[in-house]
């Protein structure tokens, strides 16, 4: 189903639209690009990385890797859709990869011990993943 902008920001709660464009006005919208009907841009909000947003407007879904589960879009799927309305430019063409979906199949066959033991050897790999990791899981016990 095709999406359009402003039915996207009119999901939004009125204070998820205005903690949104107050990021989209500070220039928190980075790395913004688009193909046909997919927009993606990383979002630089108050934690110490920038969020990933992606959203797809011709199969109309949109994600944020941020932890807001509290309505169905965040202020950084705000903030990104206002700047494809009121900042076009910002958004460079180019042919976004279709990403493959990961298979997580595997991993829930895990044991406990076995997950702690991937994720730990995650850890030292790509150290930065983990920090974002845990930040979001502590931001969703807060
Ligand atoms: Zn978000």
């Amino acid at each position: 189903m095709r999406l359009e902008l402003e039915s996207l920001l009119e999901l939004a709660d009125e204070g998820v639209h205005t903690r949104g464009e107050a990021l989209f006005l500070r220039g928190a919208v980075l790395e913004a690009a688009r193909s046909r009907g997919r927009l993606q841009a990383r979002v630089q909000g108050s934690a110490p990385f920038p969020y990933r947003v992606e959203i797809n407007l011709s199969q109309g879904g949109w994600a944020c890797t941020c932890p807001y589960a509290w309505g169905p879009v965040c202020k950084h799927v705000v903030a990104v859709a206002l700047a494809a309305l009121e900042a076009p430019e910002i958004f460079t063409r180019k042919k976004l990869g279709r990403r493959a979906p990961v298979n997580l199949q595997a991993i829930l066959e895990l044991s406990d011990d076995e997950l702690l033991r991937f994720l730990w050897q995650l850890a030292e790999v790509r150290p930065e993943l983990m920090h974002e990791f845990a930040y979001n899981l502590m931001q969703r016990f807060e």
